[in-house]
């Protein structure tokens, strides 16, 4: 009777110390590396969305809703809103920039060179010539090189992305290596200003 006794005590005592040591090893189990937990493409988009604020509230712009699509090869300003192919901006980060506050940079002067066109109208209002066409990209560029300036970014980094081959050439836009200087332009009346 003692022993039959024992037997029905022993089995529910094993599953109880079994799942005392199960839970202890799931407590103890170390969370998963961060980088595989977070969706590095969720997390761009979320950053792009914190800068593109933060460019509005700096600029007191009233900003046309941010749009990520594929349907475009890099970024553009359709009218009535911001375009983005986010391949192409990883693309273009993974390639220029090994530190955040380079992708910062780069992003706010892509962000701000589309919002100029858009507050410009510019995709509304068909250019009347390809030199007034190019003058439209310079102003787009003069204002992302400022902007980035006056936010205390280095405009070099964004500088890096334009001057890159990929962008050249075309009618619409000087070549990469004037377009460094227009931005640099920018930055340098925003830095005089501050002085
Ligand atoms: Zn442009």
């Amino acid at each position: 009777m003692l022993r039959h006794s024992a037997r029905r005590l022993l089995m529910p005592l094993l599953f109880g110390v079994l799942a005392v040591v199960g839970l202890v090893a799931l407590a103890n189990r170390k969370p998963a590396p961060l980088e595989r937990v977070v969706d590095p493409t969720a997390a761009l988009v979320a950053e792009m969305r914190v800068l593109y604020a933060r460019i509005g509230a700096v600029l007191g712009w009233q900003l046309p809703p941010l749009v990520f699509t594929t349907a475009i090869a890099n970024a553009a300003s359709d009218g009535r809103n911001i375009l983005v192919n986010l391949p192409w901006v990883r693309a273009m980060l993974d390639k220029h920039c090994n530190e955040p506050a380079c992708a910062v940079a780069a992003i706010v002067g892509l962000l701000v060179h589309e919002l100029t066109h858009h507050v410009y109208r510019d995709a509304l209002i068909p250019a009347a010539s390809w030199e007034e066409q190019r003058a439209r990209e310079r102003r787009a560029d003069h204002n992302a090189g400022y902007v980035v300036a006056s936010l205390g970014l280095d405009p070099a980094h964004l500088e890096r992305v334009l001057g890159d081959p990929e962008f050249c050439c075309d009618l619409a836009h000087d070549p990469p290596w004037q377009r460094v200087l227009v931005v640099r332009e920018g930055a340098s009346i925003a830095w005089s200003a501050a002085a």
